[in-house]
């Protein structure tokens, strides 16, 4: 009974003395948008848009994008869709573009970095992008993913402006980038924290090898610990990996500045209560425990300590 309370739950994302924090969907296709929907999202935070480029021998065509961005905004009236650029390489690998073979594919040419040898794929992606966003009062934003440096998310607002598309993002998702956001956030209007491969890449450890999963755990304090150097740049910055899915780190997210979450559309109820039951306080508190403890389980320990309405 409570699971089917919580899933009727509604309402924009709110700590219990409401501060608001958007709580979005990540979204990697059609099926994703009915989900994302039917629990309640108030918009996109992550649209991964492989989807539109898999199997398949050649890039979808302008016209063909413009579409599947247009349905994606009108399943949500009035709320924001953050797309991010086509990410290839490594665990999502694209038969059409350079460098499909590499030794180490995770630390290879992917994500923004296919685009130098295939600057028309993201022309394309981002003129189908900014067609799209006409008339929808800047609903839909644009970011990019694996941005490593400064210069690079410099490069991708420039050829975002060029296209007609304001206000470029970021994705934080590798450590140089989360130590020096800063730098990011010159050239970015808004930052995403993906966790998934900022954790990756900060152990050292393949996010597809199962075994390695307890150092891959967001609970990690050193990863929180990037988040929180990401999440001091005065810029709104969400988190889009599965840590955002958490609803004891989500609140711990917020208590290091975080202010936005998205996530698999089936955790926004659960996050949604767990937001609703703590103040901004609380959530600093949850999050100062859980960056001193030494291990995932102290961090996570420490944090529901203060936090005593999680379900
Ligand atoms: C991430 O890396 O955390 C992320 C959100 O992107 P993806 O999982 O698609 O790499
Ligand atoms: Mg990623």
């Amino acid at each position: 009974e409570r699971a089917a309370a919580l899933r009727r739950a509604r309402g924009p994302g709110m700590t219990k003395d409401g501060h608001k924090v958007p709580l979005l969907a990540n979204v990697g296709g059609p099926a994703d948008l009915q989900a994302a929907m039917a629990y309640g999202a108030e918009g996109v935070g992550l649209l991964r848009t492989e989807f539109l480029f898999l199997d398949r021998r050649s890039a979808p065509s302008v016209d063909e994008q413009e579409r599947a961005y247009r349905e994606i905004l009108g399943a949500f009236p009035g709320g924001q869709v953050v797309v991010r650029t086509l990410d290839a390489g490594a665990d999502k690998p694209l038969a059409f573009l350079p460098h499909a073979e590499q030794p180490n594919p995770a630390l290879g040419v992917r994500g923004l970095r296919v685009f130098h040898d295939a600057p028309e794929v993201l022309t394309d992606q981002l003129t189908a992008l900014a067609r799209a966003r006409q008339g929808t009062e800047g609903r839909l934003k644009v970011m990019a993913p694996m941005i490593a440096t400064g210069a690079e998310a410099a490069w991708f607002a420039g050829m975002c402006s060029a296209a007609g598309l304001p206000d470029a993002g970021a994705m934080i998702e590798i450590p140089a980038a989360a130590l020096r956001a800063r730098e990011i956030a010159a050239h970015a209007g808004f930052l995403s924290i993906g966790t998934n491969d900022l954790a990756q890449y900060l152990f050292a450890a393949d996010r597809q090898v199962g075994a390695l999963a307890g150092l891959l755990s967001p609970w990690q304090p050193a990863l929180l610990d990037l988040v929180a150097s990401a999440a001091g740049t005065g810029r709104p910055t969400g988190v889009c990996g599965e840590a955002a899915a958490d609803p004891a780190l989500a609140c711990v997210l917020v208590g290091l500045g975080i202010t936005s979450l998205s996530m698999t559309a089936p955790a926004l109820p659960a996050v949604r209560a767990a937001l609703a039951g703590h103040t901004v306080r609380q959530c600093r508190a949850a999050a100062a425990a859980a960056r001193a403890a030494t291990t995932p389980s102290e961090a996570q320990t420490a944090a529901r300590r203060h936090l005593p309405d999680l379900a």
